[in-house]
């Protein structure tokens, strides 16, 4: 019964990259380069997003590079050779928080990469000064912290509520602290092409849980936009089943609190406008058989209505 249903939805407003590639200015486009939540490094949270029509990406996070892009070129998501399209393609680095699931691609192939910028909260920035790019870590690509500083990465800090324009692309971003463990921070970037917008949420747990209020500010500020029929497309994080028990869920979402979090969001909509917005689960953490228990609970949770997008590594989204 889910196998009918799941395509409908996809197809709703989510299509094939190739096919829809220049229907409209409006929207963006999102290649996974991984997905997961943990176990296998050659998927782990990256995705590239770019206005709709544009090859000028930045990635949202970046656990996963140069594997994502290769299983990207397999289904012709992008076309090239992987290190070319990482060099010339991405233009820059949003990174939510310092956990390596979301890092490591970026520093494992810094070495083959271009110049260009790596945004985040002042504090997660500060991660990747202070622990990765030490020379004792790894060689500084970066322009602050240990010396020599060979100046590839230059650290672009995001003060939450300003808006900044993401360099090299036709996209400006509006970062966002969310508690991950509190007091742990990781950080929701919203992403901004003309009117159309974008959110993507790093990891992160649910207010009742984290005892903070993080996410009810998050969806405050957003909910206008989706009432204005402007947010196409909201990133968010499942990582266990409804079974793993609340002092375990170490700063994620399950099911259960990922529909009780939506809820809040859309009383602060109208349920017509919100039905508009595609919800792309993030972050689903292995083993398979924990995994298809998620989704599953995912699909069997969800309103009617609701548009649940599960991304693959490689497979091209176009979001309208
Ligand atoms: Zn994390
Ligand atoms: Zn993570």
């Amino acid at each position: 019964m889910f196998k009918k249903i799941l395509p409908a939805i996809i197809f709703f407003s989510v299509y094939a990259c190739n096919s829809w590639a220049q229907e409209t200015d409006k929207g963006f486009t999102v290649i996974p380069l991984g997905v997961k939540g943990g176990d296998d490094e050659s998927n782990l949270s990256s995705y590239m997003i770019a206005p709709k029509g544009s090859d000028k990406y930045v990635c949202l996070d970046a656990g996963t590079i140069n594997a994502g892009i290769q299983k990207a070129i397999d289904l012709k998501s992008l076309k090239g050779i992987s290190e070319e399209i990482q060099r010339r393609q991405i233009k820059g680095y949003l990174i939510s928080h310092g956990h390596l699931d979301h890092l490591a691609g970026l520093i494992i192939n810094s070495p083959a990469d271009t110049a260009k910028n790596i945004y985040g909260l002042p504090s997660v920035l500060n991660i990747l000064r202070d622990k990765y790019f030490t020379w004792d870590a790894w060689a500084n690509f970066a322009n602050e912290g240990e010396k020599p500083q060979l100046k590839k990465y230059t650290y672009f800090p995001l003060l939450e509520g300003n808006t900044y324009p993401l360099e090299g692309t036709d996209m400006n971003v509006k970062a966002f602290e969310l508690s991950h463990g509190n007091p742990y921070k990781s950080t929701a970037f919203l992403i901004g092409h003309n009117d159309s917008y974008a959110l993507y949420l790093g990891d992160t747990g649910a207010d009742e849980i984290e005892k903070s209020d993080k996410l009810a500010k998050l969806w405050q500020n957003i909910a206008p936009l989706i009432t204005a029929g402007q947010l196409k497309a909201i990133f968010l994080e499942v990582s266990f089943p409804n079974e793993q028990p609340d002092k375990l869920l170490f700063g994620h979402l399950k099911p259960k609190l990922f529909f009780n979090e939506l809820s809040k969001l859309e009383a602060l909509t109208n349920e017509k406008a919100f039905k508009k917005v595609s919800f792309i689960i993030t972050h689903v953490k292995p083993p398979q058989k924990t995994a298809e228990i998620v989704k599953r609970q995912l699909i069997s949770g969800k309103p009617k209505d609701l548009k649940l997008i599960f991304p693959e590594q490689g497979k091209c989204l176009t979001i309208n």
